[in-house]
């Protein structure tokens, strides 16, 4: 395989030819916020939060930007920070107000972001909408979905899609109002779990896990 060497954050690397600049970057412990990328499927650049500046002030999506030979990446920069701090906030803000409980706590990428990022949850409590809590959706038979934690990032839709050809799971709503549905036929879902695995929030529970027990008692 090619070998290419770019520079991130002042950084000289040596990838793989084909790889993006997200895998690079990981690769070599350096952290690029991103919530819709999954290893192995393909690069959608969904939630556009894994912005770099690739020279320029150029920002574009790591996940699909191919790495070049002697490219120079920078992964902080006040523009990107501009960029991505408000989505993440407002993800923040439509999401549960407390990880206390969660089964996902501790491994969840939102997490690792807010982290990164230096998220002041006081700020992001004043960006919260007055609503209820939205009841956990039990119309698949291996899982539940908790709409009030889901990220819209579209792994599961797009893991369903690419291991099945067809997936069991789409959008639904408009707006504030979108969440994941299930179509609800038994047949088409082949309870093989790859979409819970790979949820990176948590949102997906095993049926009759204690998790899931735990979670609709709260
Ligand atoms: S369990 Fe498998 S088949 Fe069922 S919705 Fe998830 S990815 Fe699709
Ligand atoms: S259920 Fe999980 S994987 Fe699916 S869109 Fe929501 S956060 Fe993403």
């Amino acid at each position: 395989m090619k070998k290419i060497p770019l520079t991130i954050d002042g950084l000289d690397v040596t990838v793989d030819e084909g790889m993006s600049v997200l895998e690079a970057a990981l690769q070599n412990d350096i952290y690029i916020p991103h919530l819709c990328y999954c290893p192995d499927l393909t690069a959608r650049g969904v939630c556009r939060l894994c912005i770099v500046d690739i020279g320029d002030r150029e920002l574009v999506t790591s996940c699909r930007t191919p790495v070049e030979r002697g490219m120079v990446v920078k992964t902080k920069t006040r523009e990107i920070d501009k960029a991505i701090r408000p989505v993440v906030e407002l993800l923040i803000a439509n999401h549960h107000i407390s990880c206390r409980g969660c089964p996902s706590s501790g491994h969840c990428e939102l997490q690792t972001i807010m982290s990164h990022l230096r998220i002041d949850r006081r700020r992001v409590r004043r960006l919260r909408l007055p609503e209820e809590e939205k009841p956990l959706d039990t119309s698949n038979p291996c899982f539940d979905y908790d709409p009030n934690k889901c990220v819209l990032c579209g792994i599961c839709v797009h893991t369903c899609e690419d291991i099945h050809g067809v997936s069991s799971l789409y959008y639904v709503g408009r707006g504030y109002g979108t969440r994941i549905a299930f179509y609800g036929d038994e047949a088409r879902c082949a309870a093989c779990m790859k979409c819970v695995e790979r949820c990176p929030v948590g949102v997906l529970l095993p049926r009759n896990s204690p998790a899931a027990e735990a979670q609709s008692k709260e």
